[in-house]
C-alpha cells in the first residue's frame, strides 16, 4: 500500500488552512533523507487564530454532556481502527519505524480513545453534603477550558492522543502542536476526524517550538500546557507558563536502568535488552538505556547481550526486508547520538558493539553497547535518546539501587530476578514512575498511569489519574432556605 504525501495544511477552526505567513517547512523520511511533505510553518498569528476559534467552540462545547463526549471519542476511535494500516504506514515513513513497531500503534491509540470515552462518564466530585448547618456544599469536577498539547517526534500520533483523550473526555477544547519533524499522522487524523469534530474543539497548529509552542505557552486564554518532550524544554515551558500562572503537565526525558540481579537468566536478559534498549531506535523515554548487572553474572550477560544486539538488522523500513531497527529521526539527532559515544570513548569507555553509522543515506546509528563507564560519566547521566546502552556492574542489591537512582531522571526502571520477593524489595526503592519486574517497556495499558519523578516531569498520562490534569475542582456552597 503506497502513501501519498505532499503539501499539507494545518487544522484551525474546523478548516484546513495555510500559515498566515504562507511559509512552509519540509518533512523528511529519516531512512532516506528525502522530503516527503511540506507543512505550514505556523506563526504567533496562527496561534491567535486557533485560540479565537477555541474560544468560540468553548461557548457551546461546554454544554455537551458526558455522553456526547463519549460518542465523539468512540467515533474517533472507530476512525483510527478503520484507517489503522494507513496511519501505521505514514508513521513508519515519517519516523523510520519498522513495520512491526508501527503497526502496533493505531490499535493502542484506538484503545486509549475508547478508555477515555468511558472515563468521560465516570468523572465525579467527591462530596455533596451539609458540612455547616443550613448550607449544602457540592464539589464539581470541571474542565479547564482551552488546553494546549505540545508533542515530541518519537510517537507522534500516540503522544497526541494521550493528550487528546483525557482533554476531550473531560470537556476541554484543545490545540495541539506536533513536533516539527513528524506532523503527518496527526494532520491525517484531523482530516479523518474533520466531520466528527465540531469546529474549534480540536485543532492542530504546525510549526517550530518557537514561535508556535511558545505562543501557546504564553497565551493567557490557555489554561494548561501539556508537554511531552526534553527536560530542557520542560524547564523553559514551566518558567514561561509561570507568567500566566498556567497549569503545566510535563512528560520529559528518561534514563531508565534495567537492574539484573545475580539469579537472573542471562539469555532472558539478552533478549530483553535487545528490545527494551533498541525499540524505536532507542528513541523512547522509557528505553532501557542503562544495563546494570550483578558482577556474578556480568561476563555471561554481556557476552549474550552483544550477540543479541548484533542480531538486530538495521535498515530502511520502507523496503520489504524484515527490519529490526530503523534510523534515528534526523541528521542532527544522528550527530548528537554519535557525539555522546565519541565523548564516552575519549573518557576511556569501551564500545562492546556498534558505534558509527550504517549505510550512506538516511540517519542510521549502529545499535551500540558501551562498557567501562563511570557513574558520573556524561553517557550514564544524560539522555542520549538513540540506540546506545551503557553496561555497568554492581556488587550488591543496595549498590544496584544506589546506581539506578543516581541520575536526575525518574521515569521508568526495571528489575530482573527469579526471586520475586527480592525483586519487589528493589522495586520499592527504585525512584521511578514506572517499575517493571522481569519485563521492560511492555505492557502499556490505558488503565495504568504513565509519568515521571524528578526531572522526568510531573503529572500523568493515561488512566483515570490523567483526568486530574485536565479538570479542576470547584466548591459550590448553597444556602438552604
Ligand atoms: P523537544 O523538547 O525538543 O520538543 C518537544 C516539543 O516541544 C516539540 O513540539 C517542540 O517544537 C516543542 N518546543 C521546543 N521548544 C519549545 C518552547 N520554547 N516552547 C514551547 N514548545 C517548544 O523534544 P523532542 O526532541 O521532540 O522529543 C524527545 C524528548 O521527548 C526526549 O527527551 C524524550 O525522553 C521525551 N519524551 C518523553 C516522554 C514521556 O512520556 N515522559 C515520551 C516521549 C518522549
Amino acid at each position: 500500500m503506497s502513501v501519498s504525501v505532499a503539501s499539507k495544511q494545518m487544522f484551525i477552526g474546523g478548516e484546513f488552512v495555510d500559515s498566515v505567513s504562507g511559509e512552509t517547512m519540509e518533512v523528511l523520511n529519516p531512512a532516506t533523507g528525502e522530503v516527503i511533505a511540506r507543512v505550514p510553518r505556523g506563526t504567533t498569528e496562527d496561534v491567535k487564530r486557533a485560540v479565537a476559534a477555541a474560544k468560540k467552540a468553548w461557548g457551546t462545547w461546554q454544554d455537551k454532556t458526558p455522553k456526547d463526549r463519549m460518542e465523539l471519542l468512540l467515533a474517533l476511535a472507530a476512525l483510527v481502527d478503520e484507517h489503522a494500516e494507513e496511519l501505521a504506514r505514514l508513521e513508519s515513513l515519517n519516523v523510520g519505524k519498522p513495520w512491526w513497531v508501527a503497526r502496533d500503534e493505531p490499535p493502542v491509540v484506538a484503545d486509549n480513545l475508547r478508555f477515555f470515552a468511558g472515563a468521560a462518564r465516570n468523572l465525579e466530585g467527591k462530596a455533596a453534603a451539609e458540612y455547616v448547618e443550613g448550607y449544602t456544599s457540592i464539589i464539581r469536577r470541571e474542565p479547564l477550558g482551552i488546553v494546549a498539547g505540545i508533542c515530541p517526534w518519537n510517537y507522534p500520533l500516540f503522544m497526541a492522543m494521550w493528550k487528546a483523550g483525557p482533554a476531550l473526555a473531560a470537556g476541554n477544547v484543545q490545540i495541539i502542536k506536533p513536533a516539527e519533524q513528524t506532523p503527518l499522522t496527526l494532520l491525517r487524523f484531523a482530516e479523518l476526524a474533520q466531520d466528527v469534530l465540531p469546529p474549534g474543539v480540536f485543532q492542530v497548529v504546525t510549526g517550530d517550538g518557537v514561535p508556535v509552542g511558545d505562543a501557546l505557552v504564553r497565551d493567557p486564554a490557555i489554561a494548561l500546557v501539556s508537554l511531552t518532550g526534553d527536560t530542557a524544554t520542560g524547564k523553559l515551558i514551566a518558567a514561561n507558563a509561570a507568567q500566566t500562572v498556567k497549569r503545566v503537565h510535563l512528560e520529559l526525558g528518561g534514563k531508565a536502568p534495567m537492574v539484573v540481579l545475580d539469579d537472573a537468566d542471562p539469555a532472558t536478559i539478552a533478549e530483553a535488552i535487545k528490545i527494551a534498549g533498541f525499540f524505536n531506535s532507542g528513541q523512547d523515554c522509557t528505553a532501557a538505556s542503562r544495563l546494570l548487572v550483578s558482577e556474578r553474572i556480568y561476563d555471561e550477560v554481556v557476552a549474550q547481550a552483544i550477540a543479541a544486539v548484533e542480531s538486530l538488522t538495521v535498515g530502511d523500513p520502507g523496503t520489504d526486508e524484515e527490519i529490526g531497527m530503523g534510523p534515528v529521526i534526523s541528521a542532527e539527532q544522528q550527530q548528537r547520538v554519535l557525539g555522546f559515544v565519541e565523548r564516552a570513548v575519549d573518557a576511556k569507555a569501551t564500545i562492546l558493539t556498534g558505534g558509527g553509522t550504517v549505510g550512506s543515506r538516511g540517519f542510521f546509528v549502529k545499535p551500540t553497547l558501551v562498557a567501562d563507564v563511570q557513574q558520573d560519566a556524561e553517557i550514564v547521566q544524560s539522555e542520549v535518546f538513540g540506540p546506545v546502552v551503557t553496561v555497568q556492574r554492581f556488587a550488591s542489591d543496595d549498590e544496584a539501587i544506589a546506581m539506578a537512582n543516581d541520575v536526575r531522571y525518574g521515569l521508568a526502571a526495571s528489575v530482573f530476578s527469579q526471586n520475586v520477593g527480592r525483586a519487589m524489595k528493589v522495586a520499592a526503592k527504585l525512584d521511578f514512575g514506572t517499575v517493571w519486574v522481569n519485563e521492560h517497556l511492555y505492557p502499556l495499558t490505558s488503565e495504568m498511569p504513565h509519568g515521571g519523578f524528578k526531572e522526568s516531569g510531573y503529572g500523568k498520562d493515561m488512566s483515570m489519574y490523567s483526568m486530574e490534569e485536565y479538570t479542576r475542582i470547584k466548591h459550590v456552597c448553597v444556602k438552604l432556605g
